[in-house]
């Protein structure tokens, strides 16, 4: 039992991501069919990236939905998740409090409260104490499933998720903006990095909102960059 680090794996990403968005991009505007577009594909990378490039620019989104990108996710808080399983074009696998016994549970600690050392103190006796009545329902016979209604939003989940291409960009936008949650926000910044290190092009879109549309639109603005009305 004890608090626990945030751990992001990229565990699927397609091996010829260009090909295929190349292949989508190309199949709208050419006169061969999509088959033929694919299995003479150019190796020229710069010609892909540019054709590529010019098409997303102008929002032509579809073509990026076909790269599904899988990631397993450790340490993660129940709020965290829940505020994650909101995104309706991803798909999840998460770690079971009905079926797996959260008797020593590990949590999260909101790195506010890591701070100081006086409130860790407390927030880790509180985590102890209910971890010793979680123990104590399920050994009465309470069912895990219900035993489970004591345990805090710091519980540490672990989580496989998975989301097209087109969702990531939107995902970064929403969650990388200083308005999210720092632990989510620190999620989503080590998703969209391990994708950058394979993809570096995709620099770019995996940006707050801000970025993307030149201004904020938030009601509290960070400053990053000048507001909606200046
Ligand atoms: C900073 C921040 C604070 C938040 N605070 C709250 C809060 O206080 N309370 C709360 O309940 N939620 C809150 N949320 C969650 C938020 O309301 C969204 O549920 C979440 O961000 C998912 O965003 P989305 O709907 O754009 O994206 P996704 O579900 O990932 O969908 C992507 C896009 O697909 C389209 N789409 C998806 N489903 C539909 C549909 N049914 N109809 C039409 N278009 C659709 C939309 O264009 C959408 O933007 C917060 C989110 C952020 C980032």
């Amino acid at each position: 039992m004890g608090n626990k680090s945030l751990e992001v794996s990229l565990i699927g990403i397609p091996s010829n991501l260009l090909d295929v968005i190349y292949t989508a991009c190309r199949t709208c505007y050419s006169a061969d069919g999509a088959v033929d577009i694919f299995n003479n594909v150019t190796d020229d990378k710069e010609k892909k990236l540019s054709l590529i490039k010019r098409i997303i620019s102008s929002g032509h989104y579809s073509t990026i939905e076909h790269i599904q990108l899988t990631f397993a996710i450790n340490n993660i808080s129940r709020a965290a998740t829940h505020q994650l399983v909101r995104h309706r074009h991803m798909s999840f696998s998460q770690k079971s409090q009905r079926y797996v016994k959260e008797a020593d549970f590990d949590y999260i600690v909101p790195v506010a409260i890591e701070k100081s050392s006086e409130l860790l103190k407390k927030f880790n006796a509180h985590m102890e104490a209910t971890s010793k009545l979680y123990t104590e329902l399920v050994e009465a016979g309470i069912k895990k499933e219900d035993a489970r209604s004591i345990l805090p939003n710091a519980t540490a989940s672990s989580i496989v998720c998975s989301l097209n291409l087109r969702e990531l960009i939107h995902l970064a936008n929403l969650r990388l903006c200083t308005r999210a949650q720092l632990e989510i926000r620190m999620a989503i910044a080590k998703m969209c990095a391990l994708v950058i290190e394979q993809e570096p092009w995709l620099t770019e879109h995996l940006v707050p909102k801000c970025e993307r549309l030149g201004y904020c639109d938030e009601d509290n603005s960070c400053g990053r960059k000048p507001t909606k009305n200046g």
